[in-house]
């Protein structure tokens, strides 16, 4: 799975598969079940850690990334097929004058796995925008309303399910409420968006924030305060540029950012009493 994730580490999937749409993600889903192989569906693998052992079931990835506006006035509804591009797909409503997405410039992964987890930066978030999502559960594809998926910071019904038991619904698609707005002015916000990203995203394979930021403090300024910045396990290492980011400098194991993870957890409680909650999805 090193090969299908932004950390670059990661043991073998039994089995790995790319889906282009719902009646492959069906069929699919029904050999698993048959099977009795655990499926988990993913995107970019930017929010992931697979562990070394790998997986024994099977991972599927799904790409359909198809995207349709509906406009009503000076509003629109942009229904968005959960393997689209989240950064891209922001980027191509800003050049249309749809405003609501500038904050996700620059945001790694998919659409679907910015619904999973409830993405957000820079003042913005999908639970800011999402009007419903289309879902395969089971056989039957349904319309979730967005109060269904129960967001709150990086947070998510489905995220909850996914930690407490296995395989959640695969999101197909979301439609999201944009609004008019100047193209102009929609290209100059991204632009500074992704200057202020660059001076701060640390450089290498990371999955972004590795710890939810607890309510009221910065994970990341706990961590450097615990005197971690620059810490190593392996060739794993707490990024000088940013306390939460954890950066394969080259040939990590899931074992060394492991390693690592513990090590901060560890710091940040017996200093601040923290108990640091991890953001990334560990399989
Ligand atoms: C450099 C960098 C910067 C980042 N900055 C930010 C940031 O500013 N804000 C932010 O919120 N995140 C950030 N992230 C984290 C990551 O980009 C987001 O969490 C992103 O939304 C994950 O999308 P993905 O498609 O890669 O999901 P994946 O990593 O593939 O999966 C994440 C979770 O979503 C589930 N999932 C994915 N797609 C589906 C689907 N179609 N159906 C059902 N479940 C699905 C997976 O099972 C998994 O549990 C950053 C990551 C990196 C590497």
């Amino acid at each position: 799975m090193a090969r299908h994730t932004s950390w670059r580490v990661g043991g073998p999937a039994r089995y790995y598969a790319e889906v282009l749409g719902v009646e492959h993600a069906r069929a699919l889903a029904s050999w698993a079940n048959e099977a009795d192989l655990e499926l988990i569906w993913v995107g970019g693998g930017t929010n992931l850690l697979v562990r070394d052992a790998g997986f024994s079931g099977l991972i599927a990835r799904y790409r359909a990334q198809d995207w349709q506006i509906e406009e009503q006035g000076d509003t629109a509804t942009l229904r968005a097929e959960a393997g689209a591009p989240m950064a891209g797909t922001a980027r191509r409503m800003g050049t249309l004058g749809w405003a609501g997405l500038a904050w996700a410039e620059g945001v790694p992964g998919t659409v679907g796995g910015a619904v999973f987890g409830n993405a957000g930066c820079y003042g913005g978030d999908i639970a800011g925008l999402l009007q419903s999502a289309t879902m395969l559960v089971g056989d039957a594809v349904e319309e979730w309303p967005a109060a269904r998926m129960a967001y709150g910071y990086r947070r998510s019904i489905l995220k909850d399910a996914s930690l407490a038991s296995g395989a959640p619904p695969l999101i197909l698609a979301a439609s999201l409420q944009l609004r008019r707005s100047d193209p102009v002015e929609l290209a100059d916000t991204m632009e500074r968006i992704a200057a202020q990203r660059k001076s701060k995203t640390p450089v290498g394979s990371t999955c972004g924030s590795v710890f939810k930021n607890p309510p009221g403090h910065s994970a990341g300024q706990m961590i450097e305060r615990a005197g971690l910045k620059g810490a190593r396990v392996g060739a794993a290492e707490i990024s000088q540029r940013h306390a939460n980011y954890i950066v394969n400098t080259g040939g990590a194991s899931s074992d060394d950012i492991l390693g690592l993870i513990a090590k901060a957890h560890e710091a940040v409680y017996s200093q601040f009493g923290v108990d640091l909650e991890l953001e990334v999805r560990v399989i």
